[in-house]
């Protein structure tokens, strides 16, 4: 089989400008970046107020392996089915970040005969998104350096900043750093540190906010530092919330591409899975539902992190209806999940099979308690067996929920015919009765216990005494009837990575607490995780390369 790249370089794409009529987004409100990339005005949203919205599938997946499970070609391969089959769809994603692109995992455009194009440029630079975003942030934390320079009128502790600088890069050596060494002149020295830009909370604001106005607002209330007295800094104290808001200004409009079968796709903003909610721009999909009949779209790592926070964080938030749930799931994962080690995935194995559909079992009564019908879409290996496969049906037959295979990545829109269907039926047949999970006003424990206890089935919560006095902070600052993100370990249902399948009796440890009070949620951290990710021993980007023909070589 050719490769991701050559697979999207031979694409048939239309202009750019064609989608946009497809969808009757009218010329005034698209910017063209070239012939195949264009950002939509967010005019359109005001324009048709009045049309009622199309259906919202989320994609969402099992406890992945390393390699992920698929979420993203089996989103692309479903949205290109239900074109297929007369279903105006747009596919909703994330834009990747360098950071994974270089590193280990690769690219995030879907993988095999579903992807989105040019694959090339939504995988590097694509239109300046994250430069934007990379550059509010830094420019933020240069005025705040500043601010404490020239004289500190408003009493920041140097040692209680806790704004980093960011870049879109896995640069563990920047993790933390020294700056203002120097002269009296270079700055006031103090430790700090950067975080890769998808992390940075500008990143959230921009997925999470609804118009220009709603970001400004939520920019200014970022929280930067504290006082020598205790008393919180926002950005807006710096006097820099319209000069982010203006570097933004192109940013917050969604980008449009297309599918390498020619079905539009928003591809717009990627926050972290982990200490942010993981989900594409709420702009892009609220657009996306009233220019098309469906709107297909992915929440990162599994349903316990990834469903959750879409439920309770951005549905919640954008007032969404999601209509249904497709959950991705491979036997090679089920099979790791029951215990089998990497290098012998290939192999059949209904033993280790039955012992890991505990984990989908699990995800699929957690997803019935936000009330929305759900399918499961098995993304196909050519290692699958035709037993493993039945056993697995027979397995969610049991649970009253469907199993469909797909084959998206072999065969793209062909290969999600039936899902497209099965689809199509729930929307049509199902009534989903979404609600999130909790209430926000519940106290911060409430929360925390809710998500611990219903989704990852702990036994009990313990806060370290740093986490502890965290909540009293919130609480006195008046922040604490916020949604809760959770940052988890994305292998496991529990705090601890190597716990798999669907353990229980385990005690979830949360280390710490921060406020994201522009983004709107706090952050409750679990376990070790990484803000800055390093590079692996045999980094993706060794093996990349462009030629004098301009073919690229090595990009996934
Ligand atoms: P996720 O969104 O869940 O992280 P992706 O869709 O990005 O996962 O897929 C992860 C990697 O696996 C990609 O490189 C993709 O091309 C590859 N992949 C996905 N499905 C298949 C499949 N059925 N066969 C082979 N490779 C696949
Ligand atoms: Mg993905």
């Amino acid at each position: 089989m050719k490769t991701d790249v050559q697979i999207a370089q031979e694409a048939k794409m239309l202009p750019i400008s064609e989608m946009a009529k497809y969808l009757e987004i009218k010329e005034e409100e698209l910017e063209l970046y070239g012939k195949y990339k264009a950002k939509v005005s967010l005019d359109v949203l005001s324009r048709l107020e009045d049309k009622p919205d199309g259906k919202l599938i989320l994609v969402t997946a099992i406890n992945p392996t390393p390699a992920g499970e698929g979420k993203t070609t089996v989103n692309v391969g479903l949205s290109m089915g239900l074109n297929k089959i007369g279903k105006k769809t747009i596919t909703a994603l994330r834009e990747p970040s360098l950071g994974p692109v270089f590193g280990i995992k690769g690219g995030a455009a879907g993988g095999g005969y579903s992807q989105v194009v040019p694959m090339e440029d939504i995988n590097l630079h694509f239109t300046g998104d994250f430069h934007a975003i990379t550059s509010a942030h830094n420019l933020l934390a240069a005025l705040l350096d500043n601010h404490i320079h020239q004289g500190n009128a408003l009493h920041i502790d140097p040692k209680k900043v806790i704004w980093k600088r960011v870049m879109d890069m896995n640069d563990r050596a920047l993790r933390n750093v020294v700056i203002g060494l120097g002269g009296k002149y270079d700055g006031v020295m103090r430790e700090s540190g950067f975080d890769i830009t998808v992390a940075s909370e500008i990143m959230a604001i921009l997925c999470l906010s609804s118009s220009l106005t709603d970001l400004k607002e939520r920019l200014s209330r970022m929280v930067v530092a504290y006082t020598y007295e205790g008393k919180v800094i926002t950005a807006e104290e710096l006097g820099a919330t319209g000069a982010m808001a203006l570097l933004l200004k192109d940013a917050i409009m969604p980008n449009l591409v297309q599918t390498i079968e020619n079905t539009p796709a928003f591809i717009h903003g990627g926050p972290f899975a982990n200490i942010a909610h993981g989900c594409n721009s709420v702009m892009a999909t609220k657009i996306g539902l009233k220019l098309a009949d469906y709107v297909v779209t992915e929440a990162g790592f599994g349903a316990d992190l990834g469903a959750e926070k879409f439920f309770d964080i951005k549905s919640r938030y954008a007032n969404l209806q999601p209509s249904a749930t497709v959950i991705v799931a491979t036997i090679r994962a089920l099979k790791m999940n029951g215990g089998v080690a990497k290098a012998e995935l290939a192999h059949e194995n209904l033993a280790a099979l039955d012992a890991g559909i505990v984990n989908l079992e699990r995800h699929l009564e957690n997803l019935a308690k936000f009330g929305v019908p759900t399918v499961v879409a098995i993304n196909q290996f050519p290692t699958d067996t035709e037993l493993e496969i039945e056993r697995l049906k027979e397995r969610c037959a049991a649970k009253g929920v469907d199993v469909i295979l797909t084959d998206v990545f072999r065969k793209g829109g062909e290969g999600a015919v039936d899902l497209a269907h099965k689809v199509v039926e729930i929307c049509e047949t199902k009534t989903s009765t979404y609600a999130p999970l909790y209430d926000v006003d519940n106290s911060i424990e409430e929360k925390i216990k809710t998500i611990a206890t219903e989704i990852y089935r702990a036994e009990q919560v313990e806060y370290t005494p740093a986490a502890r006095k965290q909540i009293t902070e919130i609480v006195a600052l008046g922040l604490d009837k916020l949604p809760i993100c959770m940052a988890k370990t994305q292998y496991s249902f529990s705090d601890n990575p190597t716990l798999l399948g669907a353990p229980t009796g385990f005690t979830l440890t949360v280390r710490e607490l921060k406020v994201s009070a522009g983004a709107g949620f706090i952050v409750a951290l679990t376990g070790s995780i990484m803000t800055m990710p390093g590079l692996p021993k045999t980094p993706a980007a060794n093996g990349m390369d462009i030629n004098e023909n301009r073919e690229i070589i090595g990009l996934s």
